[in-house]
C-alpha cells in the first residue's frame, strides 16, 4: 500500500545492526514522529560487518541521524567525526546525530535507564546504587549515576574486570574513585538505595534464575532490572513480594529512544504525558 505521508521532503532515520528481526526501535520512533506530526520515517537497516563503512557513508549523505546496535556500538566510533563525554567514558555509541554531514556519537542507554527509574517513582539524584555486572549496561549506568552525584558499587563475578571498569570511570570523575566501589557478586556489603541488575541472569529461557540472594534484595530501597524478556524477572518478583518498588527494563529501551530524538531534534515534539502514553501502547503489544 502506498504510504502518502512519505515523500521527497521526509526526514530519514534508521537503526543499523547485523540482525534486527526483533527490534522495537522502528515502532517507538515512528510512533513518536506520528504523535509529534513530524514528516519523518525510521527504518531498520541490516548491514553485514564488511559493509558498515559504506552504509555509514550513505547515512551521512541523506539521513538525519541513526541508531546503532549490536555489534556496531564500538565499531562505529572510528567512523564518526566527534563523540561526546559519555561516549568517551563508556566506549560505545547507540545514537548518531548528523549535523550537516558531520557525524556526532552519543550513548543514550544510561539516560534511558535513569528516566525509566524516575518515571517509576524512584529518586535517582545522588542515589547510592548497587550495580550487578560490569559490562556495557553497567558502565553506562555507573556513568549516569556518578554524573548525578551518586555513589556506585559494582558487584561482579570477576573482581579484576570490575576494578578496571571502576578505574576507567574514576578517570572521568573529579574525585576519582571516592564514590566508586567494587565487590564480589557473592559477597555484597551494606544496604543501597537502588539495586540495578545489569547481568543477563534471569533472562529468557532462564527466567527462574536470580543474580543475588534474597537478603541482598531485601536490603535495597528499590530495584531496576535491565532485562526485559521476561518483563517480570525473578529478581523483580522477589522485590515485589517484599513491597520494594520495582522498575522493569523495557522502560530503558523506550526512553533511550526518547533521548535519541532529543539529540536529533532538540526535543521529541511531544509532552512527557504523550511519551508515556506511547510507552503504555508498547507495553500493551507485549
Ligand atoms: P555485557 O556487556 O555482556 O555484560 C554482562 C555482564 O554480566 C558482565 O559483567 C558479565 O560478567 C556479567 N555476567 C554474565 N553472565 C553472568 C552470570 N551468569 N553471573 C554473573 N555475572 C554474569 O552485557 P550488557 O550489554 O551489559 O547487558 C547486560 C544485560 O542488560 C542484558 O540482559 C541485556 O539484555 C540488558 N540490557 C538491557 C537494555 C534495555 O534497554 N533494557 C539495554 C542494554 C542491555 P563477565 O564480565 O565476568 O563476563
Amino acid at each position: 500500500m502506498l504510504d502518502q505521508r512519505i515523500g521527497p521532503g521526509t526526514q530519514r532515520f534508521a537503526v543499523l545492526g547485523e540482525s534486527l528481526a526483533h527490534t522495537w526501535s522502528p515502532y517507538i520512533h515512528n510512533s513518536l514522529f506520528a504523535a509529534a506530526g513530524r514528516d519523518a520515517v525510521y527504518l531498520p537497516v541490516t548491514v553485514p560487518v564488511e559493509k558498515l563503512g559504506s552504509a555509514v557513508d550513505v547515512l551521512r549523505s541523506c539521513f538525519g541521524g541513526f541508531n546503532v546496535t549490536i555489534p556496531y556500538k564500538e565499531r562505529i566510533i572510528p567512523l564518526l567525526d566527534e563523540v561526546d563525554d559519555a561516549v568517551r567514558a563508556c566506549g560505545a555509541v547507540n545514537t548518531v546525530e548528523n549535523r550537516d554531514g558531520r557525524l556526532i556519537g552519543h550513548i543514550t542507554d544510561g539516560l534511558g535507564m535513569l528516566r525509566a527509574i524516575e518515571e517509576g517513582g524512584v529518586a535517582a539524584e545522588k542515589a547510592d546504587v548497587l550495580i550487578l555486572g560490569g559490562g556495557g549496561a553497567a558502565r553506562v549506568a555507573g556513568y549516569e549515576f556518578l554524573a548525578r552525584g551518586g555513589r556506585v558499587t559494582f558487584a561482579v563475578r570477576n573482581p579484576d574486570k570490575g576494578n578496571t571498569l571502576a578505574d576507567e570511570l574514576a578517570k572521568t570523575q573529579a574525585d576519582g574513585r571516592a564514590r566508586i566501589c567494587v565487590c564480589p557478586l557473592g559477597d555484597i556489603p551494606s544496604a543501597h538505595d537502588i539495586l540495578i541488575n545489569c547481568t543477563p541472569v534471569g533472562m529468557y529461557p532462564h527466567a527462574d534464575e536470580c543474580p543475588v540472594e534474597e537478603d541482598v534484595v531485601a536490603r535495597c530501597g528499590a530495584v531496576f532490572d535491565a532485562i526485559y524478556n521476561p518483563r517480570q524477572t525473578r529478581l523483580l518478583r522477589i522485590a515485589r513480594s517484599r513491597e520494594i518498588p520495582c522498575v522493569e527494563g523495557l522502560g530503558m529501551l523506550f526512553y533511550q529512544a526518547v533521548a535519541a530524538q532529543c539529540f536529533w531534534f532538540g526535543d521529541t515534539g511531544v509532552s512527557s504525558g504523550v511519551q508515556n502514553e506511547i510507552y503504555g501502547q508498547l507495553l500493551a503489544q507485549l
